[in-house]
């Protein structure tokens, strides 16, 4: 039985003097059974994060890390930086792809180092707007997949609890939110890949996330969807209300599936 997950990405939002008090909130609001929850603040933040959920059973994510462990990278944060702060990372998201210029090829160097560290990798895929609407978007994620996965031995992803966040490009931070119907078809593809590229059966217990302007309105459209096993949650996660209601809405199907596996 796969987790079902609600990961928050509060991308550049809080400062180290209030993002304790919103994750205090947001973990106090959101303590459901049978979800789990990361929170995954700016660098700067993340010990506020972490001393402020101490009593909680919520995991602190780092939003990137850096390919290499020390060296010449002004401006950078190695995985050994993040040890005791973070226990999960984000890998790949869009706006690095866009504004760092991060390949798939550097992302997949980012993904050994985290294996290395014992950082849980949530690895982002997903298409550009131009790239759905010319009928390539499972293309585009497969070979995403292949080139971040390239060189990584299936076994030790699962080992290491690899989790896939699907996040279609044109849907993040635009409020206009993939379909459950077209997200679970992309989350089928993504395992058909996984399946194809030597993980056989491994590629069934790997969670796959939705990621794009999912809110507490529109979250029961993708955790009705039995190939969907979450969300990667931006704007959303920035408010208390819309975790809660969508970490309440993530509880049903984690319940759910609890009971369909007896
Ligand atoms: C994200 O940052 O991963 C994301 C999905 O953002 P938003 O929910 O704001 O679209």
């Amino acid at each position: 039985m796969r987790p079902v997950i609600i990961a928050a990405n509060w991308k550049m939002n809080t400062t180290p003097g209030d993002a304790g008090a919103l994750a205090r909130t947001i973990a106090e609001r959101t303590r459901e059974p049978g979800v789990v929850r990361v929170i995954c603040p700016p660098y700067v933040c993340l010990a506020a994060v972490r001393d402020a959920l101490e009593q909680e059973d919520v995991a602190v994510g780092a939003q990137n890390v850096h390919h290499e462990l020390a060296g010449a990278y002004t401006g950078e944060v190695s995985a050994s930086m993040l040890a005791g702060l973070a226990t999960w990372v984000i890998l790949g998201h869009s706006e690095r792809r866009r504004d760092a210029g991060e390949s798939d090829a550097l992302i997949g160097r980012k993904l050994g180092r985290a294996l290395a560290s014992g950082l849980r990798p949530i690895l982002c895929v997903g298409e550009q707007l131009a790239e759905r609407e010319a009928g390539r978007a499972a293309r585009v994620v497969a070979d995403q997949l292949a080139g971040c996965l390239a060189g990584h031995d299936p076994a030790a992803l699962m080992a290491a609890g690899l989790v896939i966040a699907y996040e279609p490009v044109w849907a993040i931070g635009t409020g206009r939110n993939a379909s459950g119907a077209d997200a679970a078809a992309m989350t089928d593809d993504i395992r058909a890949t996984l399946r194809a590229g030597g993980w056989g059966s491994l590629a069934d217990g790997v969670p796959v996330l939705y990621g794009g302007s999912a809110t507490a309105a529109n979250i029961g459209e993708f955790l009705a969807q039995p190939g969907i096993d979450g969300a990667l949650v931006g704007g959303a996660s920035l408010k208390a209300d819309e975790m809660a209601g969508i970490v309440a809405r993530a509880a049903v199907t984690a319940a759910a599936r609890a009971a369909a596996a007896g």
